[in-house]
């Protein structure tokens, strides 16, 4: 048996408590997959939805080393099905590595299958191209350039802002492309708005509105890099905040609204929801204090570790405490040169930080880490961080959710093995039996509580 095939049936095995499924998709988030001329898309001229590069690029190598594959896209998630696992569906966004074990093929009847080391090792359905895609704005632009949609169609990714302000290696977060991936784009001459009009955004969701007749779409989510200073005269809550304003007015209720935004203080947070925002994420990376200095410099320059804890617990008067969902990025605790030379110590830091945040009504959620080689944590890491870190993660993320008595955060769809649409990590995947229909939008509005103006 070969070694990445003998890995995983060794941590599927040693962990039963963890689905398959995602032990399978931690695996293939944090090594990437390669792909087969035969299994590309036609971009935005076919019959497959094509990766549309939402915010980071999540690749394992810059757009000029992927040959075909940036030039005809590969789609923009898989779902997995059968195969040696038995998998229950299982959907993954795709993150290109030219030379990942796993590789999707198409054989000469069509059908597509996920290979591992080269033997078949699941089924493979690709996205279909949604009917709003095949729609453009007045001025020539793309639906999915403006509004793309990831996890199978629920979510709206709206990157308003391809461009952060913390900027160049004393503040950018160590694992962060996006300014690079900015660029990459643009030197390659694909679409890439820098900072997106407010009114390209309602066009494109009025498209989604008028051509997502199943209601796929639940949510929004407003996003891009932080502000420091001002972007069109407006510091970062009035910015983020306007699109958000304009969105409600012009389809009051059609979406759960998230933004992903600095740790503020609350009186700029507030902002956000006086304009419709529901969900709030000051995403905080990563929990241990000096790994945080060294891989949020920016972060930690403008803000403060402390201040940015302490923040996201003032945000809890302003959203609801369920309403307030921190990321942290899974597997940089364990990036050389600053992370934890041990999964041991990992998880055991990982663990405390979701303790702390838990036992104070707060439900953190975390992304899959990507070693984008334009990174300093991507460039030093390559193969990312071991693959029983991000096994025993779920384990503990479940452990400890059910020990504080919450459940799955809302805004991600359901949760379960077979069920899950959220595809940058798994663990939603992994909260089997806990759902309790939280990507409702109407659940998630009715714990809001009340803002007064002012
Ligand atoms: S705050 Fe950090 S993670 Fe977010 S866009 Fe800026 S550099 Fe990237």
């Amino acid at each position: 048996m070969n070694e990445r095939t003998r890995l995983l049936d060794d941590l599927v095995s040693r962990f039963p408590g963890v689905p398959r499924e995602a032990v399978l998709k931690e695996d293939l988030l944090r090594t990437g997959i390669a792909f087969d001329a035969s299994a590309l898309t036609d971009n935005e001229s076919g019959e497959v939805k094509p990766k549309s590069y939402f915010i980071f690029s999540f690749d394992h190598k810059p757009l000029k080393e992927l040959g075909e594959a940036a030039l005809r896209r590969p789609p923009e998630e898989i779902a997995l099905t059968g195969g040696p696992f038995g998998l229950r569906r299982t959907i993954v966004s795709v993150r290109l590595n030219p030379g990942s074990p796993y590789r999707v093929a198409r054989g000469e009847d069509g059908t597509l299958t996920l290979s591992l080391e080269d033997r078949p090792f699941a089924d493979v359905e690709f996205p279909p191209m949604p009917e709003y895609y095949r729609h453009r704005l007045e001025n020539g632009k793309s639906v999915m350039e403006i509004a793309p949609t990831i996890q199978w169609g629920y979510l709206i990714y709206l990157t308003v802002l391809r461009l952060c302000q913390y900027f160049g290696a004393k503040e950018e977060c160590q694992f962060c492309d996006i300014n690079h991936n900015w660029r990459q784009h643009k030197q390659a001459g694909r679409p890439y708005t820098g900072v997106k009009p407010v009114e390209e955004v309602l066009e494109a969701l009025a498209i989604i509105n008028r051509y997502d007749v199943a209601g796929t779409s639940h949510a929004y989510t407003l996003t891009g890099g932080s502000v420091t200073s001002e972007v069109d005269g407006l510091k970062e809550a009035e910015f983020y905040g306007r699109y958000a304003q304009a969105i409600e007015e012009a389809f009051p209720g059609r979406w759960i609204g998230k933004v992903v935004a600095q740790a503020l203080p609350p009186e700029e947070a507030k902002i956000f929801r006086e304009h419709g925002i529901q969900i709030y994420h000051p995403n905080y990376e990563v929990w241990d204090e000096r790994i945080f200095r060294h891989v949020s410099p920016g972060k930690q320059r403008y803000v403060g570790r402390e201040e940015w804890h302490r923040r996201i617990l003032e945000a809890r008067d302003i959203f609801g405490a369920r309403n307030v969902i921190p990321n942290f990025v899974a597997g940089v605790e364990m990036a050389r040169p600053y992370g934890f030379a041990t999964v041991d110590e990992a998880i055991a830091s990982t663990a405390e930080g979701l303790d702390w945040f838990m036992s104070r009504g707060v439900t953190p959620r975390f992304t899959t880490w990507c070693p984008e080689p334009a990174t300093p944590l991507g460039k030093a890491n390559p193969e990312g961080a071991p693959l029983e870190y991000h096994v025993r993660l779920l384990g503990v993320y479940r452990e400890t959710l059910e020990r504080h008595g919450h459940k799955p955060p809302p805004g991600y769809g359901p949760a379960g093995p077979g069920r899950a649409v959220f595809s940058v990590s798994s663990f939603m995947d992994s909260l089997e039996g806990l759902d309790d229909r939280s990507f409702d939008a109407d659940t998630t509005r009715a714990e809001l509580p009340e803002v007064t103006a002012g």
